[in-house]
């Protein structure tokens, strides 16, 4: 396909940046119900961790975008995402990172507990790394702050795809599900793990693994009582941990085998019911924090992941159509870098683009195929591996646990080399406004 320069003028203006965000979102087909076709430059599809995070570290080179998102405002619920030093340094670099850390704690260590509360080990992560940093950061206040950073207008509420076309001229049509469309010159899908674009370009669902996570946020207010570690609890074939999240908030989940990804509850007391159960002879604390979580917080996912061979999926993009995040590659959550990947790509897409659209370095095609190159080497791995360690963590063999607990955990695990893949580097981008 002929590579295309957008015009400079359409991709420079940048609006001021907001000094407040919009409070009451406003659903995009109550301003434009009518089935007319809109035409954008980039289109960004989805308003979570990768869509927004994208659309900021474009607007900071100076590439306006929209974003779509299905949802009438931003996930408010969800619980906490822990970042460690890879996430940071994006967040850094797209100008969010020193107003997250004033309200999320830095996490010190990682401490190893038996299902009956024996200490199995213990790290600190700056015995490992001076630079590692790990805070766990409410995906709502994350999410919040990143849309802070783009136009008002930037975000379409209730604008769901239902369906993507290539029109005559290489240009991609978007169908929403409220009848009105979308011409756009650069689609990039950020539409989470059951992205309809993945689909559309031919990747299947990504897959179960054999386990899901029940997680919350317990809320104390007046204070919470724990130091900041990460505290696992493991017992067999079912795991646990807490995270200080904030002075007032901590952030748990415990992970089960299930044969099947079950249905989907969204009955708060039977969730509640079916967590405590699973951790009811446990640390006394755990079952302290999941009581103190609120209703709307406590949650239930299957874990699934798609590993990206290389010849049997489809490519991340398709001319100039591109997955980021987990719409490209979902991971398990055992490695805590499903979103910190999410934040990568997204600094890594908005440099390739910056260099194809303002330096006419190359083709959009090709900028998404450089991207692909870049990021795959540090994907497959990445989720190949999570996948593993959450195998290893729910073996429910009473022999193999206790080996677990008694040689390896104590004797022979060390956090360096479990933490080298937060080391990440990525060309810094030309800054338009910060
Ligand atoms: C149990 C668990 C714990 C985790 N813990 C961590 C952790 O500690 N650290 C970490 O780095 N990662 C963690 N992750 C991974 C992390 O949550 C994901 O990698 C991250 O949310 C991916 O962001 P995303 O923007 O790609 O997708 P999502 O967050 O799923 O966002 C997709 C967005 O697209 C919208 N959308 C979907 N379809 C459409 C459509 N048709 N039209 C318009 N909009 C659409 C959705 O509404 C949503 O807003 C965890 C995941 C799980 C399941």
């Amino acid at each position: 396909m002929a590579s295309f320069v957008m015009p400079q003028k359409a991709l420079l203006t940048l609006p001021t940046l907001p000094t407040k965000l919009r409070l009451q979102p406003i659903c995009a087909s109550k301003v434009n119900a009518r089935p007319d076709v809109r035409k954008e430059d980039i289109v960004i599809v989805g308003a979570g961790i990768a869509g927004l995070t994208t659309a900021v570290a474009l607007q900071r080179v100076g590439i306006g975008s929209v974003v779509l998102e299905q949802a009438d405002s931003l996930r408010t619920g969800g619980t906490s995402l822990t970042f460690f030093k890879n996430g940071w340094k994006v967040l850094d670099a797209i100008g969010v990172g020193s107003e997250l850390r004033t309200q999320f704690l830095e996490l010190q260590g990682i401490l190893v507990k038996s299902e009956y509360g024996r200490k199995l080990c213990s790290f600190k992560f700056k015995d490992e790394d001076e630079s590692q940093e790990v805070r766990a950061v409410e995906r709502r206040v994350l999410l919040e702050t990143l849309a802070k950073q783009l136009p008002p207008d930037a975000i379409s509420f209730c604008s769901k795809l239902k369906n993507i076309e290539r029109s005559e001229n290489d240009e991609i049509m978007l169908k929403l599900e409220d009848e009105s469309q979308i011409l756009a010159k650069i689609v990039i899908a950020c539409d989470g793990i059951r992205s309809p674009v993945a689909k559309w370009m031919g990747f299947r669902d990504p897959k179960y693994v054999g386990h899901c996570a029940f997680r919350g946020l317990g809320f104390y207010p007046n204070g919470q009582p724990f130091e900041p570690k990460v505290t696992y609890v493991y017992g067999r074939g079912v795991r646990a941990a807490y995270v200080p999240v904030s002075p007032t908030k901590v952030y748990w989940f415990v992970c089960f085998n299930s044969p099947s990804p079950g249905p989907k509850i969204t009955d708060a007391s039977i969730l509640r019911e079916e967590t405590e159960k699973l951790v009811m002879d446990w640390p006394r604390e755990l079952l302290n924090i999941i009581k103190s979580t609120a209703d709307n917080t406590i949650i239930r996912t299957p874990l699934v992941d798609r590993w990206l061979w290389p010849g049997i999926n489809p490519p991340a993009s398709r001319g100039n159509v591109v997955l980021v995040g987990d719409a490209w590659h979902p991971m398990t959550p055992n490695l805590g870098q499903g979103a910190c990947c999410a934040l990568e790509d997204a600094v890594v897409l908005a440099k390739k683009l910056e260099q194809a659209m303002k330096f006419g370095t190359s083709s959009v095609e090709d900028a998404f195929r450089s991207y692909e190159s870049e990021r795959w080497p540090r994907i497959f791995p990445l989720t190949v591996r999570a996948n593993l360690v959450g195998a290893l963590l729910q073996l429910e063999n009473p022999v193999v646990c206790s080996l677990r607990n008694n040689v390896i955990l104590p004797k022979f695990v060390r956090l360096g080399p479990m933490l080298e893949h937060t080391n990440f580097d990525f060309e810094p981008l030309h800054l338009d406004s910060v």
